[in-house]
């Protein structure tokens, strides 16, 4: 089964393009044009490219490997730009005016943005809006409802997520977080990413069954085999729900001085 590439419009015409889609999903149609017409894989292997999270390709629901522009410094804040906002100025419509068709009545930034922020990190005080960046998930939110005060960040790249498929066995899934952040960079050839891809790709032609798609090989090896394959450390960003279950299995030779040492300090400050 092929390769199968496909990209939204990215930097071409969007404001919130954080790399250049296009660039890459051509790249890698031409790159790896053997691996799409002659391929030597278990099953079908999809790319999908979305230049922001608001991801208008679905990547993330619909690929092996999606790659979801994102940016690692701070979101930029216009705060004159925000109080046109909060002051309803005809000027300054919510979402760009998008649902203009209909009365939604006046805007509130407490219920429509701050009480809406996934990781309720914004909070607006003395006329000012506040984020805690650190705690922002680049949800895109915020950004699309006041696009006139909020900006995406200047240091952009993209996440790469592994693993979507549809439901022919075991359940639908969408991508899991392999890479939280990436350079996208045409100068040295994307060789960051190629080498995420080939090293996937080696472990899922070795060990995956006969119409195995990666997700499936995911779930059935474990996420931990991922990361060994791909040399990518455990990062609190692997974790499905961080901040309520923050579990995470650890191997004996990963823990400083092995399991004993280790459980008998946990007993000796914890289980008094
Ligand atoms: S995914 Fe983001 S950058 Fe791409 S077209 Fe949609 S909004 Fe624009
Ligand atoms: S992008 Fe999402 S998570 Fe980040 S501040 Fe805006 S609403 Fe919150």
């Amino acid at each position: 089964m092929p390769a199968i590439p496909a990209d939204c419009l990215g930097q071409s015409r969007c404001e919130y393009a954080c790399y250049d889609t296009q660039a890459l999903c051509h790249f890698l149609t031409n790159e790896y044009q053997d691996e799409l017409h002659r391929p030597a894989f278990p099953y079908k292997f999809k790319f999908k490219f979305d230049a922001c999270p608001n991801c208008c390709v679905a990547s993330i629901a619909r690929s092996d490997m999606s790659f979801i522009g994102t940016w690692k410094d701070n979101i930029r804040i216009d705060q004159d730009a925000v109080n046109k906002y909060v002051e309803n100025d005809a000027a300054y419509p919510a979402n760009a005016g998008a649902h203009k068709g209909r009365d939604w009545g006046p805007f509130d930034l407490e219920k429509e943005v701050l009480a809406l922020c996934p990781t309720k990190c914004m909070k607006f005080e003395n006329k000012k809006l506040a984020i805690d960046d650190a705690n922002c998930t680049r949800c895109m939110h915020c950004i699309n409802v006041m696009p006139r005060a909020l900006k995406i960040g200047k240091e952009t790249g993209c996440s790469i997520l592994c693993g979507a498929k549809a439901p022919i066995l075991d359940g639908a899934q969408m991508g899991s977080l392999l890479v939280p952040f990436i350079e996208v960079n045409a100068d040295n050839d994307y060789e960051a990413i190629t080498e995420i891809i080939e090293n996937i790709w080696d472990w899922w032609m070795e060990e995956a069954k006969n119409r195995e798609r990666l997700g499936e090989l995911i779930m059935r090896q474990g996420f931990q085999k991922l990361l060994e394959v791909t040399g990518i450390k455990a990062i609190p960003q692997h974790v499905s729900y961080p901040r309520t279950n923050p579990y995470i299995f650890w191997k004996e030779d990963e823990v400083p001085g092995g399991w004993d040492r280790d459980v008998d300090e946990y007993r000796k400050h914890h289980l008094r």
